[in-house]
């Protein structure tokens, strides 16, 4: 309890410091704390220090947490590759859903939402290195995509979401994620309305601050490594 406390303060220093340091607005910069594999009691620790949303990838793992905890105030957000056949159980535990990468999944996302909830909020996850195999929307695709999913009734479309391939190097870091806020930008100036740049790890978060992240998804550096 005490270091998910002691790793809690020290991530947001770090990302109030990268905000101060990079000329961004105090407090633009959201922590997702992503939970994946971690046990309930130390995310009831991470939600008694004032945390209070929470990544994660695997569906049944969060399910079995998200019922547990049953906690209104803790907002779920889906960041794994979401299978066509579990659509249904993502659009109906989760508040946001940040690998949206193919208009069929979006449109399946968006017919599981229950009449007079809310919107499922939704960022398309681009794969920004151009790695085969690996998801994500290609870039040539993604404004289509976007304009699509702007249609669609049960979702609110929020941004954009990557996951580079990990460089130690800063710079490295930070020219990726320039190139995504410049799609961001690109986006947004032809009408798209977005809010929302997710992206930066406990690795790299200050070089996506730096770039404009708008919320940095952190797990290692607050709940200690995965087996
Ligand atoms: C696991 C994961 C993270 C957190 O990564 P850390 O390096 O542990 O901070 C962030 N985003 C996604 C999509 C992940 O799968």
């Amino acid at each position: 309890m005490c270091t998910i406390k002691a790793r809690l303060d020290k991530v947001l220093t770090r990302i109030r410091q990268a905000e101060i340091q990079f000329e961004r607005a105090p407090n633009s910069v959201k922590l997702l704390a992503v939970s994946k594999t971690k046990p309930l009691s130390e995310i009831q620790a991470a939600i008694n220090c004032g945390q209070l949303e929470f990544g994660e990838n695997y569906l049944q793992d969060a399910l079995s947490k998200i019922k547990a905890l049953n906690h209104n105030k803790v907002k779920w957000h889906f960041i794994g590759h979401v299978q066509s056949n579990k659509a249904r159980q993502v659009a109906e535990n989760f508040s946001w859903v940040h690998t949206v990468d193919s208009i069929k999944l979006a449109r399946r996302l968006s017919r599981f939402v229950a009449d007079g909830k809310p919107a499922l909020n939704v960022c398309i996850q681009i794969n920004i290195s151009n790695e085969k195999n690996k998801s994500g929307c290609n870039i040539e695709s993604a404004l289509e995509l976007a304009q699509e999913i702007e249609k669609l009734e049960n979702l609110n479309l929020r941004g954009l979401m990557a996951i580079p391939m990990p460089e130690t190097d800063f710079a490295a870091q930070r020219s990726v994620f320039r190139d995504l806020n410049s799609i961001y930008q690109d986006f947004k100036a032809k009408g798209i309305k977005l809010d929302t740049l997710s992206i930066g790890m406990s690795a790299d978060l200050e070089a996506a601050i730096a770039e404009g992240a708008t919320i940095v998804r952190v797990g290692t550096d607050i709940f200690g490594p995965r087996s």
